[in-house]
């Protein structure tokens, strides 16, 4: 697609990344039929190739308006249509600059202004949000109901190993993950243990910035990943092989970790080191086959009543850091067996805060994809993120685990 870039944008890195993500563009329209928003809208401009052409005319000079605004925030950044472009065009960073652009050249007011400015600064706030979650889960049994399904009971993490292995990997704890769900990094831990790695996390490390990227809040997302890089450094520097994530969401923005420092002098080649270093879980734990097949093999053969399993493959993991069948031949190998899911490349509503801030086609989502998992009589539902697991378990009866906690539980019995 020929493109003609507007003063603003044009000698800027953002322009040429830009100009080369428009320039691989066909106009095919392929994505458009895996699009979640475009199947539920019918429209154009709720589809990724609308939303490419509303992006190109912004960076053209184009003025936005609040109507360009929506189209953009009805986007879940599920990148399902990246999996589907045969050209390979990297929508997810052209909307990154997209927004950042139209964020600056229409500004929100009321209580949309007020309800990003409210998660932006609670969500990533481990300790706030953490107190906040505590409040939450004590009064849990009088919430109203829509308050209740995104309040999880009280959990914990579960016994913590010795440790003391040579093998070390850097966990991120993430801001909401531990308060809602302790047991993912205590069972990642505990299983990553029994495999002779021991699991690290430095408390200097926090939210990965994925909230405030999604936010539209580019600056404060480098910040983000800023301090990160100054909390794993000392570790990666000393003997840890590298990073890994219990949270594919968090995982899959780590790894926009150089693009987006990519013009800071001073964190370019440090965040390039840690994409380098940086794995999920399901990877480690595929590498160190030869350790865990015998480990599975000695458990306890799985009850054929909780075999029947349905795997949620987030749009994180699969669009996002592109792992496909790597945790559904763990989950098999340890004795599970996988129902049917259709439209498993659909997004199931959660993302990030797409679900506070777009509730209707949230809720649409949420529901299509529920019907989907549970079609097969699963006997519990496994995810690979935190949000899809607190979204999905919202509105379902049936258990939605982390699937590492499946496997830390298979290894225990
Ligand atoms: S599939 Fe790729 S090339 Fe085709 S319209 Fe979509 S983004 Fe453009
Ligand atoms: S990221 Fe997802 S919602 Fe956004 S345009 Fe692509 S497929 Fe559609």
């Amino acid at each position: 697609m020929e493109t003609h870039l507007a003063d603003f944008i044009r000698n800027t890195s953002a322009g040429r990344e830009a100009e080369e993500i428009l320039g691989r563009c066909v106009h095919c329209g392929f994505c458009t039929a895996t699009c979640p928003t475009y199947q539920l809208l019918g429209d154009e401009l709720d589809g990724p190739r609308g939303r490419i052409y509303l992006i190109k005319q912004v960076l053209e000079g184009v003025e936005p308006t609040e109507k360009t605004r929506l189209h953009l925030d009805r986007c879940l950044s599920c990148r399902s249509c990246e999996t589907t472009c045969p050209s390979g065009v990297h929508y997810s960073r052209l909307l990154d600059i997209g927004r950042e652009v139209v964020e600056r050249k229409v500004p929100r007011t009321g209580v949309d202004a007020f309800a990003r400015g409210l998660l932006k600064n609670l969500l990533p706030r481990a300790t706030v949000f953490g107190a906040a979650m505590k409040l939450g889960q004590s009064v849990r049994i009088l919430l109203p109901a829509v308050l209740r399904a995104k309040v999880p009971p009280l959990s914990a993490a579960g016994p913590t190993p010795h440790g003391g292995h040579a093998r070390k990997l850097i966990a991120l704890a993430g801001c909401v993950q531990p308060s809602m769900y302790p047991n993912v990094n205590g069972a990642a831990r505990r299983v990553l243990d029994r495999l002779g790695i021991e699991m690290v996390e430095s408390p200097a490390a926090g939210c990965c910035g994925a909230v405030r990227l999604h936010l539209n809040d580019a600056d404060a997302a480098r910040d983000d990943a800023r301090r990160n890089i100054d909390a794993w450094w000392p570790l990666l520097d000393a003997d840890a092989e590298g990073l890994v994530m219990t949270a594919s969401g968090c995982g899959s923005h780590v790894l926009e970790y150089a693009h987006l420092l990519e013009d800071d002098p001073d964190y370019a080649v440090k965040a390039a080191r840690v994409v380098l270093a940086t794995r999920d879980i399901s990877e480690v734990i595929t590498a160190e086959a030869a350790a865990l097949t015998p480990l599975l093999q000695a458990a306890t053969p799985l009850p054929e009543a909780e075999r029947a399993l349905a795997f949620q493959s987030p749009c994180s993991l699969q669009h996002g850091l592109k792992i496909r069948g790597t945790v559904e031949a763990l989950l098999t190998s340890a004795g599970f067996q996988l129902t049917p899911v259709a439209d498993g490349h659909l997004c199931c509503g959660s993302a990030g805060t797409y679900s506070v801030l777009q509730p209707e086609i949230s809720k649409r989502l949420q529901a299509n994809k529920i019907a989907a998992l549970t079609a097969g009589a699963p006997t519990a539902i496994a995810s690979a993120n935190v949000g899809c697991i607190g979204h999905l378990q919202g509105a379902t009866k049936l258990p939605v685990r982390h699937w590492i906690e499946l496997l830390d539980a298979r290894l225990s019995s």
